[in-house]
């Protein structure tokens, strides 16, 4: 249907809705107003702001239940992982209420008794955002709080495969007071989203969550306006267990990581490096483990892996364990699939792949998946060479008892966070971002709040 998107359940292929796509000069339009409406919001004064925000994320926790199972019905996640995610997204909106009132200038001791110098902060300027699938509304709350916090105003465009409940949390903002010109969504494609968001002349900072490959072509479209940009891109990330690790720890850690939303996040294990002595160990127990994963309809009781996205998603995932198998991989568990190109749904059993080597595809592109590929080393340098081998940077993890294995892995390892015995990294109050291809900026914490702020210096004369 002309001008209409259909969103589907992944689970079993329905159609949940269609929406309105919106037309070129319909998101023109509202990135115009998003301009118009960035003075009056920048100059409330920052207690109101906060208190709005604070409304937002109360409306929020009063439907959690009604936007997790929107969540779960268009991206499939468990509906415990889409609860989860709506209280992980209103932690944001919670905490940046608070940085709201305390975005602070400074004055600097100026080289003459007749000056003085006063730094201030101002936000931005209208901010638009792109946002993706696999958090739908996480992804979003983490740049749309600062963001407000800040002053800034603020447009996004959601993933076409879940839009559905970050539209429902953005209209909570407006029944929580917040004014419709100040944050809004729009549907469109993600090409036409990112060219009318580059070139606007309104918009003043590009905020981007998604793969690499997009992220740098919004940096390189945003290079003519000069935009800022805040990129948080894809992932690699490795697992290193040390000889000395817990295994049960390092096990049930790795599990809840990988397999989480299905292996379908940013900061998921993607190569599990072990240390050879304890490795029969480590992958009798991660196998049994996985074995008794419950794949489903994330609707039902009990489900704690739901469907691939889409077929594209599967496509990827069926081809990178096949290309290990063909070089010899092999299966612990899983490797099944349940699909229906037809219908389109894809579910994949949950697999561990050991005698995984570097010639592997899974060991060089990120699976998105619920795989788990699993390599041994000796020595830990060899691991460490292994883990930072890749152009991402942005989660590692690493388990250990010994304080200095776990400070030496710490500094040696190119990743922008890092979990030592613990892989549950996502949290409001800490500053979340890669390094290197993974990304530009931080989201979350004080740090978070900086992308959308200037800086404005002014020296005053004259005191002589
Ligand atoms: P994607 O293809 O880059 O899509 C993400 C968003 O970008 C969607 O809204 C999409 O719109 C839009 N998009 C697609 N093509 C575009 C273009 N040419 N210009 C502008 N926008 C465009 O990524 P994905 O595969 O859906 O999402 C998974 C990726 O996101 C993974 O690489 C993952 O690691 C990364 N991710 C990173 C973080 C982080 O914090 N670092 C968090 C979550 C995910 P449509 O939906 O309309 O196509």
């Amino acid at each position: 249907m002309a001008n209409m998107l259909t969103i589907k359940n992944p689970a079993t292929g329905d159609v949940i809705n269609r929406i309105h796509l919106h037309s070129e000069a319909e998101i023109e339009a509202a990135l115009k107003r998003s301009h118009d409406a960035f003075a009056p919001w920048a100059s409330r004064d920052a207690h109101d702001r906060s208190a709005l925000i604070r409304a937002w994320a109360d409306k929020v926790k009063a439907h959690q239940d009604e936007i997790a199972e929107l969540m779960t019905r268009e991206n499939g996640k468990p509906l415990k992982e889409s609860r989860g995610e709506v209280t992980y997204a209103t932690n944001y909106l919670d905490w940046y209420a608070e940085e709201a009132k305390r975005i602070y200038g400074k004055t600097i001791p100026a080289n003459s008794p007749a000056k003085r110098i006063i730094v201030s902060r101002q936000p931005v300027g209208p901010v638009a955002a792109i946002t993706p699938w696999n958090f739908p509304v996480a992804m979003m709350a983490r740049k749309a709080a600062p963001a407000l916090a800040a002053g800034c105003t603020f447009v996004v465009k959601l993933a076409s495969d879940t839009p559905l409940s970050g539209m429902r949390f953005i209209d909570l903002a407006y029944e929580a007071g917040i004014p419709r010109d100040v944050i809004q969504y729009v549907n469109t494609s993600g090409k036409v989203a990112g060219e009318l968001f580059t070139k606007s002349p309104y918009v003043r900072k590009i905020s981007f969550t998604g793969s690499t490959s997009v992220g740098k072509t919004l940096i390189q479209n945003s290079a003519d306006t000069v935009k800022h940009v805040t990129m948080e891109l894809g992932g690699h990330a490795p697992v290193i267990v040390a000889e000395d690790a817990d295994i049960d720890v390092a096990v049930e850690q790795t599990v809840a990581n990988k397999f989480r939303n299905a292996g379908q996040t940013c900061v998921c294990a993607n190569r599990i490096l072990v240390h050879e002595s304890i490795a029969d160990e480590f992958i009798e127990k991660i196998s049994v483990a996985v074995k008794g994963l419950k794949v489903g309809n994330g609707l039902e009781d009990g489900i704690d892996v739901g469907p691939i996205i889409n077929e594209a998603g599967y496509d990827k995932i069926k081809a990178q364990v096949d290309d290990a198998v063909d070089k010899g991989a092999d299966v612990t568990a899983g490797d099944q699939y349940t699909i229906d190109r037809k219908k389109g749904y894809f579910f994949v059993q949950p697999t561990v792949l050991t005698g995984v080597t570097l010639d592997m595809t899974i060991m060089h592109e990120e699976t998105f998946g619920p795989v788990a590929p699993i390599m041994t080393f000796s020595s830990l340098d060899d691991a460490i060479e292994i883990a930072n081998d890749t152009p991402f940077g942005l989660a590692a993890y690493f388990f250990t008892n010994d304080y200095r294995t776990g400070t030496y892995l710490h500094d040696a390892l190119d990743y922008g966070i890092i979990g030592w015995n613990d892989t549950g990294i996502s949290a409001a109050h800490a500053p979340f971002g890669g390094m290197k291809e993974s990304g530009i900026g931080r989201e979350g914490a004080q740090e978070g709040i900086e992308p959308y702020l200037e800086t404005k210096y002014m020296s005053i004369g004259g005191f002589d």
